[in-house]
């Protein structure tokens, strides 16, 4: 049994109601000034005013018949935060596409792209000759960075390989960066990411292979199948047909939704009973209505609207339509090329306008939900894990302040210090 007090920290941290919080409630969190938190064997036993905590871990400490059962960790006035939840990713890749970077720079359409053999496919090739194992490391290395950021819990999702084998393939390397945790990882399958070259001629046919093989074949090896609902890529309805076969092996839906057009894919989440629908820049007021009402959390993804320096996703008229906001990195080789959640945090407050306490929310509680891993992760809570992480200020106010490097001073996930790697202060 190994137990853990951490004192005189500020502690910080949504409270969870068992749903997402949305509308007036997306910035409501706890505040312990003088806060302590304990936990065992990696779950948090008792949290709250140190006073409080510390009478707990007395308690716990007769329990255990030993007068000194608890490490003790000085938070130093320190503000302490749950772990954050990213809970989109594509982390699964080899090489970011940085030539093409250049070119978008200069001017180069992404169509222009396309024909210079760049754009998604050109990942696809990479990753279709890529071998298992350097997949997973690449991948482990970009989640250990995203750990060093403050990420404890993190979705990675497949959709570079387009063939049953290749999408296999990423799933088996996502599963081994699964093992190696923490971070925590939430495996998606993405078959429907984009339509391969080899089916140019009929997006229909790759559907049907997605429909008839790929869906059975990756049954219990990821979490949520997820789809591109988008005009050239797939339609509502074959995005309908991949989710309504994943749901029936065992996958929960997702669905990039109205990124570019407003296809009504937001309103096609809402009738799947998609956990949650991303992107949303371009999405409607009645498919927002509908989202609402259906459960659904709106992930967005603002360092990607950031990087293709477009208009951000209406992530205030979303709280006032009582739609739960969650954000994410979208970390991918191509536009979103970050694992820094404390930098899409700063988007968040600066750019889409949500109060600290909303983006806190949203990068915590809110995000753990749209992964389903509310039980174990997204909130200093009684039961779940001690993933918790220390800033190098008194508020998470801090996050969006301090841009360009990471107020993350320490991470801890499961109750045990993650990064800095032990001996090193604090
Ligand atoms: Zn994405």
């Amino acid at each position: 049994v190994r137990t853990t007090l951490f004192r005189n920290a500020r502690i910080v941290s949504p409270e969870d109601p068992g749903i997402p919080l949305a509308g007036p409630a997306q910035g409501t969190v706890a505040t312990f000034d003088r806060g302590a938190l304990l936990c065992r064997d990696g779950l948090v036993v008792a949290v709250g005013p140190e006073k409080d905590v510390l009478d707990a871990a007395r308690w716990n400490e007769r329990a255990a018949r030993r007068p000194r059962s608890a490490d003790e960790v000085d938070c130093e006035g320190r503000c302490m935060i749950p772990g954050f939840v990213d809970p989109h990713t594509h982390l699964c890749f080899l090489e970011p596409r940085e030539a093409e970077f250049l070119r978008r720079l200069d001017g180069a359409s992404y169509l222009d792209i396309l024909a210079a053999g760049g754009g998604i496919l050109a990942t696809v090739a990479s990753v279709r000759a890529a071998s298992e194992e350097a997949l997973a490391d690449a991948t482990r290395q970009r989640a250990l960075a995203c750990l060093r950021h403050g990420t404890t819990t993190i979705e990675i999702k497949s959709g570079y390989g387009l063939t049953t084998e290749a999408e296999l393939k990423q799933l088996a390397a996502i599963d081994a960066v699964a093992r190696a945790a923490p971070p925590a990882v939430v495996p998606t399958f993405l078959g429907a990411h984009a339509v391969p070259r080899e089916f140019a001629d009929g997006s229909d046919e790759y559907v049907d292979l997605l429909v008839r093989e790929t869906v059975p074949a990756v049954a219990g090896r990821a979490r949520f199948c997820d789809a591109f609902c988008e005009r050239g890529v797939f339609t509502p309805e074959q995005c309908r047909r991949v989710l309504v076969a994943a749901r029936a092996v065992g996958m929960r839906p997702k669905l990039h939704a109205d990124e570019v057009h407003d296809t009504d894919g937001a309103a096609l989440a809402a009738s799947l009973g998609a956990v949650s629908a991303e992107h949303l820049l371009a999405a409607g007021e009645d498919g927002l209505r509908r989202l609402a009402a259906a459960g659904c959390v709106a992930v967005l993804l603002p360092a990607t609207a950031y990087a293709l320096r477009k208009p951000y996703a209406a992530a205030r008229r979303m709280v006032e339509l009582g739609l739960p906001v969650a954000i994410a990195t979208d970390c991918n080789p191509g536009s979103s090329y970050t694992e820094s959640m404390p930098f899409v945090f700063g988007l968040a407050v600066l750019g889409m306008g949500l109060s600290v306490n909303e983006a806190l929310v949203a990068s915590t509680l809110n995000a753990a939900y749209a992964v389903g891993e509310q039980e174990r992760a997204g909130s200093l809570s009684i039961g779940k894990r001690a993933d918790l992480l220390l800033l190098d200020g008194e508020t998470p106010g801090i996050v969006a302040f301090h841009a360009g490097v990471s107020p993350v001073r320490a991470v801890y996930a499961n109750g045990v210090r993650a990064w800095p790697a032990e001996g090193n202060h604090p």
